[in-house]
């Protein structure tokens, strides 16, 4: 029996500050988280969340001054988004999906989306970003254990697990060229990326993605959409399909901001219904429980003991 993952890469306007990314996403990112912790409500569906730290926060000074970024990475607080605290905070949010009875998982994607794999992140800047998310979480009772890094792009992974993370999400084994997105619908899909998770160096469990389940937008999605069926949806069932079949981890992410409209939630619904369908064929689990599986599985690992926060 294999089991099937989701992730979230939960960031309100984090995802967004200092890049040009389209405005209807920004504005769908608070709509849109609602809209998915609903649908997991709805279908019993438990995920890991992972949150960028800022938004633990009701308030702060904007600047960030000892930051080893500097005020000039916040900018975006101090001026377009000084008076839209709704991109910058969402406590709120979190502590509904916390206290979910669907029991979700929440993880950590930095305290303000800084990329870990870019060659100008430092390891200083990486510590910083993990002790700042770590000390921003207002629950005692909430560990933070699994890792999403922003742009997927891994790296520092020896700080993650000194601080006591426990897993990541790494790459995928490969995405379909636009080529193979264009031409799946008519002759064919590519195989559904069944993961198989490992155990770092580090000792960190790595959980690799298997399907960005917004990955195949723009033109070519509406070209064939009009067609045939949402050939997103398919490359899901086939992934549950061969979870349900197989031992592997079928692992798929997405961002509450890729909630823009109807057809974006008949998606999610879609893939949600066919994966309760077939939930009595496999394990629905969270990266954390898939990291502590693994690690049961395999007996003790050589982590060392996580360092306090300060
Ligand atoms: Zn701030
Ligand atoms: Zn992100």
């Amino acid at each position: 029996m294999g089991s099937v993952v989701i992730s979230i890469d939960a960031e309100l306007g984090w995802g967004f500050h200092r890049r040009d990314l389209p405005q209807e996403r920004l504005e769908s990112a608070r709509v849109g988280w609602k809209r998915l912790a609903g649908l997991c409500s709805e279908y019993g569906i438990p995920a890991t969340w992972a949150i960028v730290g800022h938004l633990f926060l009701s308030n702060c000074d904007t600047r960030h001054a000892d930051h080893p970024r500097g005020p000039e990475w916040f900018r975006c607080e101090q001026e377009e988004w000084a008076d839209r605290p709704s991109l910058r905070y969402g406590p709120h949010l979190i502590a509904d999906v916390f206290d979910d009875p669907v029991a979700h998982e929440i993880g950590c994607h930095t305290f303000s989306h800084v990329s870990f794999g870019r060659p100008e992140t430092t390891a200083a800047t990486a510590r910083s970003e993990i002790k700042r998310c770590l000390a921003a979480v207002p629950w005692t009772e909430l560990s933070l254990r699994s890792f999403v890094f922003p742009d997927n792009a891994v790296g520092h992974r020896d700080i993650l697990a000194e601080y006591g993370f426990e897993c990541y999400r790494g790459p995928g084994p490969g995405s379909p060229t636009r080529f193979e997105k264009v031409t799946a619908a008519t002759v064919g899909m590519p195989q559904p990326n069944l993961v198989t998770p490992s155990i770092d160096e580090y000792g960190l469990v790595n959980v690799p993605a298997s399907l960005n389940l917004f990955s195949f937008e723009g033109r070519a999605k509406r070209l064939v959409t009009r067609l045939f069926e949402d050939p997103i949806v398919e490359r899901a069932r086939r992934g549950i399909d061969a979870a349900a079949n197989g031992d592997g981890v079928f692992h798929m992410w997405l961002h509450p901001s890729d909630f823009i409209g109807r057809p974006e939630i008949a998606r999610l619904r879609t893939v949600f219904e066919y994966l309760d369908s077939r939930r009595q064929d496999l394990r629905i689990e969270t990266m954390g429980a898939v990291a502590k599986r693994v690690r049961d599985e395999r007996g003790p690992s050589p982590a060392s003991e996580p360092r306090s926060i300060d």
